[in-house]
């Protein structure tokens, strides 16, 4: 229900007060007084009024001034003002007009006239706070909508953003996984409580545990399938203080076996860079390299063992000769030469072998290859050997007619059938006999290639090969010794009063692998021996 409507009645006598309130008492409005214009100003603010019947003349701020005041304010400046004048004083109401007042009455007034003035500008002012109250509502409305509008506008672009930093987000996980999957070393991320976050593919290759059974599980899990745990434990306590370490620890894989890994822990901070929120484990198996630096080590100290030999025979020789040399007669002295010369030539085939044996391991400025009849090599070799073969009183014998067009370095070619020669002589006492038989060899359709008389030659591929043998009817090589004769520095503990260096097999069987060939042996104790290596042909013309 609407609220009667408020007349404020500004009147410096309480007579005037009196005579409108009961002349608009008994309409239902609710009547407020003020007597003067300082006191009127301060209730129109409070109570905002819907009409205010203001005199004219009042001490200290009369009616006009009122009226300017309440017009100036923005919270009043609607509020209808009647002005109380004197009978017919144009003068008033002209300067009334002015300060914003809405209507006059003339004192005395006819109450049913003041009635219905009172009534008209209260309605009127009612129905324009009414339309007032409409359009503030309509525009609030229209705000609304406007802003609702505007909030949807926002939501989608909120959402278009979210979608993109989702896809952007995407493609940045995408991309580190197919990083983290493609890197050769293994790699552990773990989180704050210290479980397994993720491996990569690599980690499976490595420990031998699929992805599913490592994510998930404990560090403590990571650290025990560790053969080094104290060094993992050293490794983690740095993690944690937020410091990266570098170690070499032993891993061992699912099956069982160890392997050698350098491991680096890496700790995962917050932005902040203070809490740690788990850590990276990158592993590279170094179990190659380890083994190669072991087989490094032993070879260096195996050369150096056969260098000193043969030198510390040159020293202590050169020593006596030097001191006892007047005593000694020339038969003497030329046996010493001579065993000089012996021990440098040792000394020299000695370092040969080694160069060679570099070479072959480094595979650098590998020589060059070319196109070659292969039976000229072994005629040529075998030319060179037989004179000291003879010498020493053995049968010798070059069999083979057939040319075998072979690609590969003519040098190292040679020093394959001159290793073999050189061994069967050395091998084989006077009276034995060296055959050395070159052909081509068809392994899978030829019935005579069988692995007695062609060892090795079941394991080869289909084709034709270039095929020589060196036998000899020697000492030949007992069962336990024949599977390690083709390593580096290995020799027969009973034949070591025969001068080597336990290196020539190893440099024949380097040479023959590294032309794309196999090597082959058999031998029995006092039965002589077969050695046999064969060549891929190399068909181009
Ligand atoms: P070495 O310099 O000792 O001859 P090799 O690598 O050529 O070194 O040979 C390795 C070992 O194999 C020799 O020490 C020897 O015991 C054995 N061996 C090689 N060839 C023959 C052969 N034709 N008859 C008997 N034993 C041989």
């Amino acid at each position: 229900m609407d609220t009667p409507p408020r007349v404020l009645i500004v009147d410096d006598d309480a007579m005037v007060r009196e005579t409108l309130r009961t002349c608009l008492g008994r309409e239902g409005y609710t009547l407020e007084f003020a007597t003067n214009g300082l006191d009127a100003l301060t209730q129109a603010t409070a109570t905002l009024p819907d009409l205010i019947i203001l005199d004219v003349m009042m001490p200290q701020m009369d009616g006009f001034q009122v009226c300017r005041h309440l017009r100036a304010d923005p919270l009043l400046a609607q509020v209808p003002i009647i002005l109380l004048t004197g009978l017919d004083d144009h003068d008033s109401r002209i300067e009334g007009a002015q300060a914003g007042a809405d209507d006059f009455i003339s004192k005395p007034y006819d109450r049913t006239e003041l009635r219905a003035r009172v009534r008209t500008i209260t309605r009127l002012n009612r129905y324009r706070r009414l339309l007032e109250e409409r359009e503030r509502r309509q525009g609030a409305e229209q705000e609304v909508h406007r802003l609702y509008q505007e909030l949807q506008r926002y939501a989608q672009s909120l959402e278009t953003t979210v979608s993109e930093r989702t896809q952007e987000l995407q493609e940045a996980r995408d991309r580190m996984q197919a990083i983290l999957e493609s890197l050769g070393e293994a790699v552990i991320v773990t989180d704050a409580q210290q479980i397994i976050r993720y491996v990569n593919p690599t980690f499976t290759a490595l420990t031998g545990y699929a992805q599913q059974e490592a994510e998930g599980q404990m560090v403590s899990w990571w650290r025990n399938i560790h053969h080094s745990t104290e060094t993992i434990d050293q490794l983690l306590e740095a993690v944690y203080r937020g410091q990266a370490r570098t170690a070499e620890v032993m891993g061992r894989r699912a099956d069982g076996a160890l392997y050698d890994a350098l491991l680096t822990v890496t700790p995962l901070l917050r932005s902040d860079q203070t809490m740690g929120i788990g850590f990276v484990g990158v592993s590279r198996d170094i179990t190659l390299l380890q083994e190669a630096n072991r087989i490094k080590d032993r070879f260096v100290s195996n050369v150096s063992h056969e260098l000193r030999t043969p030198l510390s025979v040159m020293t202590m020789t050169a020593g006596n000769l030097d001191v006892f040399y007047e005593r000694l007669d020339d038969r003497q002295r030329r046996d010493m030469i001579r065993d000089l010369r012996a021990q440098t030539r040792l000394l020299n085939d000695l370092i040969g072998d080694i160069l060679e044996i570099s070479r072959l391991d480094s595979q650098r400025g590998e020589p060059e290859r070319t196109r070659l009849d292969m039976r000229l090599v072994i005629e040529g070799e075998a030319n060179k050997q037989r004179p000291i073969a003879e010498s020493k009183g053995l049968t010798w014998q070059v069999v083979g007619t057939e040319p075998l067009m072979v690609r590969g370095n003519e040098r190292q070619l040679g020093q394959i059938v001159r290793n073999l020669l050189d061994n069967a002589i050395k091998y084989t006492p006077a009276g034995g006999r060296i055959t050395c038989e070159y052909r081509l060899l068809a392994p899978t359709e030829d019935p005579t290639a069988r692995s007695e008389q062609w060892p090795g030659c079941d394991l080869l591929q289909n084709g034709i090969w270039a095929a020589c043998r060196v036998c000899d009817t020697g000492i030949g090589i007992a069962a336990e010794h024949l599977p390690h004769i083709f390593e580096r520095f290995y020799r027969v503990k009973a034949q070591s009063n025969i001068p080597g260096t336990g290196l020539g097999l190893s440099i024949v069987k380097g040479l023959v692998e590294q032309h794309g060939g196999h090597v082959g042996v058999t031998s029995a104790p006092d039965r002589g021996s077969i050695f046999a290596f064969y060549l891929p042909i190399d068909f181009r013309s």
